[in-house]
C-alpha cells in the first residue's frame, strides 16, 4: 500500500524480513492464542502472525490504515478496532491475553503505564520500543537507567530485553535504535497487595528527587526512623533502592494511615 507515514502517530514501518521473523519466533504464536496487536500499521507483523493464529484483534488509531487493513484480511481472521490504545479498556478483551506491537515511540511510556493496570489479565507482552526505553524498563537498581519505569513495571512483570533492531529496519528510519522486549506477569502470589496510589506516589516522589537521599525525597511521607525500621537505609539515593524496598515502604505508609499524597 502507498501510505505516507504520519509523524504524529509515530509511524515507522518495519520492512526487514529477518527482524520480522525474529519477532514472530520470540512471540511463538499458537493457533488458539488470544492476541491483540497495538498499532498494526501496514500489517508487517499482523501478516506473519496470522499465518499461525486463527484470529487477531488489532487496535489502530489511524483510520486510513484501519480501513485498509479491514479490506486486506477477512473479518473472521482480523478484527480492527479504531481507537487510541492509551484510552482503550483492555479489560473488555478475553483474559490470558497476549499483547504485541511495534509501538509508537512518542507514547510508549504512558502506554506501558496504562497496560500495567491490566497485568492480571495478560499472558505476556512483546514490544518493539526505543532501545533507551527498553534499557530503562529492564534496569537493575544501582544502574544509571534505573528509575520509575523500572520499578513500576518490575513489580508486576519479569522484563527481558530480547534483541536490538537497527534504525534501517524501518521506513522511514527513526533517529534512534530500537529493541524488542518481553514482559511476563509475575505469579499473583509474588505480588504483594498494596495501595496502588500510595505505591505510585512513593515511586514518583523518590525519582522526582533522585539526587536527594531517600530520607529527604520521601520526607513528607515517612521519616528516617520509619525507613530504618523497615531495614531501608535512609541515606541511600532513590536509584539504589530495589523494587522490593519500594513495596515495603508503600505498605508501611499505607498502614500508618492518611498522609499527604498530593505534591
Ligand atoms: N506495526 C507496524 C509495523 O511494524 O510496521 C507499524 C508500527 S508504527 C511504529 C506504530 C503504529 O501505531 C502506526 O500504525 C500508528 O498509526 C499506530 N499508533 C500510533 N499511536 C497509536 C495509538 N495511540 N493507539 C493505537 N495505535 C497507534
Amino acid at each position: 500500500m502507498r501510505h505516507l507515514p504520519r509523524k504524529r502517530f509515530g509511524q515507522h514501518f518495519l520492512h526487514d524480513p529477518y527482524v520480522l521473523s525474529r519477532i514472530v519466533s520470540a512471540i511463538a504464536p499458537r493457533p488458539g492464542d488470544v492476541v491483540v496487536e497495538i498499532g498494526p500499521g501496514e500489517g508487517a507483523l499482523t501478516r506473519p502472525l496470522l499465518e499461525t493464529l486463527s484470529h487477531l484483534t488489532a487496535i489502530e488509531i489511524d483510520r486510513d490504515l484501519a480501513a485498509w487493513l479491514s479490506g486486506e484480511f477477512p473479518a473472521e481472521k482480523l478484527s480492527v478496532i479504531v481507537a487510541d490504545a492509551l484510552e482503550f479498556d483492555f479489560g473488555t478483551l478475553p483474559v490470558n491475553l497476549r499483547v504485541v506491537g511495534n509501538l509508537p515511540y512518542n507514547v510508549s511510556t504512558p502506554l506501558l503505564f496504562h497496560l500495567e493496570k491490566f497485568a492480571s489479565r495478560v499472558q505476556d507482552m512483546h514490544f518493539m520500543l526505543q532501545l533507551e526505553v527498553v534499557d530503562r524498563m529492564a534496569a537493575a537498581h544501582s544502574t544509571p537507567e534505573y528509575g520509575r519505569l523500572s520499578v513500576m513495571l518490575q513489580r508486576r512483570f519479569r522484563v527481558e530485553r530480547l534483541f536490538r533492531v537497527p534504525a534501517g529496519a524501518f521506513r522511514p528510519p527513526p533517529k534512534v535504535e530500537s529493541a524488542v522486549v518481553r514482559l511476563t506477569p509475575r505469579p499473583a502470589a509474588e505480588i504483594p497487595a498494596l495501595d496502588e496510589k500510595v505505591f505510585a506516589t512513593v515511586v514518583t516522589r523518590a525519582f522526582g528527587a533522585r539526587r536527594k537521599t531517600l530520607r529527604n525525597a520521601l520526607s513528607s511521607l515517612i521519616d528516617a526512623g520509619g525507613l530504618t525500621s523497615l531495614g531501608v537505609d535512609p541515606g541511600l539515593r532513590p536509584e539504589n533502592v530495589s523494587p522490593a524496598c519500594y513495596i515495603k515502604i508503600a505498605i508501611e505508609i499505607a498502614r500508618r494511615g492518611a498522609l499527604p499524597l498530593d505534591p
